[in-house]
């Protein structure tokens, strides 16, 4: 028996007794399900997963029924969880396979891959977890495990894609790819892996030579440069606070924020609004992550006499007992802030 047949039969062996098999999205295991659960799974854990996979599910227990829902509904659920694109993904590939497929799950790689928001991998993951196709995932888990076992730097893609393949049996592909999701997750972890209890140990080139955290290699990360902005926590009398909803695409894109504004507050003031502010407090600054850059955000709050007008595209009042909108991250951090701050209602 070779190597690579040492791999796959260890992993089997390993599911069998450890293996995760209640998640709520493998009963039952459908392509739909699958599918919610893969995106949702991208860069996050599946304890983080799993109420927003079961929230999800009961909103929306159908392609159709995504596919029919209104794409606040959808960021709405999806809020807390980032990577918002993944929730317009989501929606627009629902509505792609509701239109072009009658409403049935593409079964192929081809017409997976040209969908939404599913690269390769993750057409790999459903088609063997959910019709049980031999087919191969490299997520960050694989090529972690893969990576440390055969010493393979990272950035050889093309290295890593051969070797998933090699090493993905022929039958019980869908018990191997969770199988090794699994032991990425749980066992091989990114700081601490715990080789003593991993079926691999004998095989792993790295454990043998004791360098384990040393694979796979990072990336040199470039310093990621800083923006600043203000944003506009303005509420009026009723102690409905103002939000905008952001274009489609871009930062933040479909979800509401509070108005931002690069300029003096009393010059943004002087061009959306005649009214004027009653009281204003500035919050602590604070920095939010994206990918690309840093943005410092200076939350400023300002209390309006009255119910005001403001020249604004996509804005709107909302109670703050009553958002159904999908909210950016700081937003919800603010609204927070605001609440225990017992501002609202002051
Ligand atoms: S032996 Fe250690 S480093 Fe190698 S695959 Fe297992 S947990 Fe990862």
């Amino acid at each position: 028996m070779n190597i690579e047949n040492n791999f796959s039969a260890n992993l089997l062996a390993w599911f069998e007794k450890h293996g995760r098999k209640d998640l709520p999205w493998q009963h039952p295991r459908t392509a739909y399900r699958v599918w919610i659960s893969e995106i949702m799974l991208q860069q996050t854990q599946v304890v983080t997963v799993i109420p927003y996979f079961e929230r999800f599910i009961k909103t929306f227990p159908n392609i159709e029924t995504l596919a029919n829902a209104h794409l606040d509904q959808v960021l709405q659920l999806w809020t807390g969880l980032g990577y918002y694109a993944r929730a317009r993904n989501l929606h627009q590939t629902a509505q792609i396979i509701v239109n072009e497929f009658n409403g049935i799950f593409p079964d192929k790689l081809e017409e997976l891959i040209n969908l939404k928001g599913i690269g390769k991998s993750t057409a790999g993951a459903i088609l063997a977890l959910a019709f049980n196709q031999s087919q191969t995932i490299l997520d960050g888990n694989v090529k972690r495990v893969l990576s440390r076992c055969y010493i393979i730097e990272n950035s050889n893609e093309n290295e890593l894609w051969e070797l998933a393949k090699q090493l993905t049996p022929i039958q019980r592909t869908a018990e191997y790819t969770q199988a090794i999701m699994d032991l990425g997750a749980t066992i091989c972890t990114r700081t601490k892996p715990r080789c003593l209890e991993c079926p691999q140990q004998l095989i792993c080139q790295a454990h043998q030579q004791g360098v384990e955290t040393c694979f796979p290699i990072p990336k040199q990360r470039k310093a990621l440069p800083i923006k600043q902005t203000q944003m506009l926590m303005i509420q009026n009398a009723q102690q409905e606070i103002l939000l905008q909803r952001r274009p489609l695409k871009g930062l933040w894109g479909g979800l509401w924020i509070f108005p931002m504004c690069e300029e003096s507050v009393e010059e943004w003031f002087k061009e959306h609004s005649e009214e004027k502010i009653a009281k204003k407090y500035i919050f602590p600054m604070f920095r939010h992550t994206f990918t690309h850059f840093y943005l410092d955000i200076t939350p400023i709050h300002i209390l309006m006499a009255k119910k005001s007008q403001f020249d604004l595209p996509n804005s709107q009042w909302f109670s703050t007992e009553k958002i159904e909108v999908g909210l950016a991250a700081p937003v919800v951090k603010l609204l927070q802030q605001l609440t225990s701050f017992q501002l609202i209602g002051a």
